[in-house]
């Protein structure tokens, strides 16, 4: 949209010049007529010197600069119409397939990560019609899931965690296998907790505490704090503006519980919270302007942007698209596989052990760290490892 705006603003420009440019260039003309008419009304004169009205003329036009006058008003409506060109071209990208580098796909697999992405979202119609016109043939065992984790999800938008606890409680086991007890319990207390502040809010306190001694005693010693701040709030049911537990009453809570209840279940089904399909389009088109511009560039260079098989650049999406630690060795620029994994130095850096190898030539020898002075055998490095993030 910004882009787009500039583009308006630049046309409006142009618009402007052209107006003053035409005015201009019409008083320029009326004056180039007058010198004519003036040079003609001399030359019909009887014993006129032809040639020498011809020079004074050209002498005259000259003088009052007025074809330059011309020539300066139409470069600066040339400019003014380039820059509009550059704009429009920076608002509307025609040609996006120009970043597209020729990457065999497997359709079958798109279209299930289509149709699983809809799923996920919930769009159950518009999933169900893709499948059938797609021919995906296990639709059912990839909708079931999510119709289970949508129904529960449903639940804790009108406010019924019920679903939420009965579906915790039901895949207990497996939850700590894969998240560990504490975070398992602290999950199921979240949602008692909300369960508790929405009982005190609709039903009273007196129901309330009822639910609090129901549910909150497998929790006593982990979350005893928060049991005490939860019993606090009963005292400001009547008067909630003065409460200094109103966070615990923000609307937010329930779109925290219900975000967090899909990453454990899609987390059960094996699946990433945020659609697969959804980061790929948006870490696409982020990197879209850059791959343009780099397939502009190299056109007709001897590395081409459709055979290279690595950028010659490094496409920095930001943090939310880093999904596993990375090191690039800054000797070779490369970056760590598992065969040439990253190598502590005793000094403190790092290097791949390929670089390192490289450079100390044997096991015991020494050699200096190459980006400070201290010395170090290959024997005294060790190979680091970077958990996921
Ligand atoms: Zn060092």
């Amino acid at each position: 949209m910004e882009n787009i705006d500039l583009a308006l603003k630049e046309a409006e420009k142009v618009v402007k010049r052209q107006r003053a440019s035409a005015s201009k260039t019409d008083d320029c003309l009326d004056k180039l007529i007058q010198e004519v008419a003036e040079a003609r009304k001399q030359i019909s004169a009887p014993g006129a010197n032809v040639n020498a009205m011809m020079r004074g003329l050209n002498e005259n036009v000259n003088k009052r600069d007025i074809i330059k006058d011309i020539a300066d008003y139409t470069k600066e409506l040339h400019g003014a119409v380039n820059k509009l060109g550059k704009a429009v071209d920076k608002a509307f990208v025609q040609d996006i397939c120009a970043a597209l580098r020729p990457v065999q796909l497997d359709e079958g697999i798109i279209d299930q990560v289509i149709a699983e992405h809809l799923y996920q979202q919930g769009n159950f119609t518009v999933g169900d019609t893709f499948v059938e016109e797609a021919g995906i043939s296990n639709s059912a065992a990839l909708k079931k899931p999510y119709t289970a984790m949508h129904a529960v999800l449903k639940q804790i938008i009108a406010h019924n965690l019920q679903p939420a606890l009965k579906w915790a409680n039901e895949h207990q086991e497996r939850l700590i296998a894969s998240n560990g007890e504490v975070a398992v319990h602290a999950f199921e207390f979240r949602l008692h907790r909300l369960q508790f502040l929405h009982c005190l809010q609709t039903a009273g306190p007196a129901k309330a505490l009822e639910y609090a001694r129901a549910s909150f005693g497998p929790y006593q010693e982990s979350e005893m704090a928060e049991i005490q701040r939860l019993m606090g709030c009963l005292c400001f049911v009547r008067r909630p503006g003065a409460s200094p537990y109103a966070d615990l009453m923000a609307p937010s809570l329930w779109s925290d519980v219900a975000r967090e209840y899909s990453r454990q279940c899609c987390g059960l089904l094996g699946q990433a919270c945020e659609s697969p399909l959804l980061v790929a389009v948006a870490a696409g088109s982020l990197a879209l302007p850059t791959l343009l511009k780099l397939a502009t560039v190299m056109a007709g260079q001897t590395q081409d942007f459709l055979t290279c098989s690595q950028l010659p650049v490094e496409l920095e999406l930001g943090r939310q698209f880093v999904f596993h630690s990375v090191f690039a060795c800054p000797v070779s620029r490369e970056q760590s596989t598992p065969d040439n994994p990253p190598m502590l130095l005793p000094c403190g850096h790092v290097l791949c052990k390929v670089s390192l190898q490289k450079i100390a030539k044997g096991n015991v020898r020494p050699f200096k760290c190459p980006y400070c002075p201290a010395e170090a055998t290959l024997n005294s490095c060790r190979a680091i490892f970077f958990p996921d993030i």
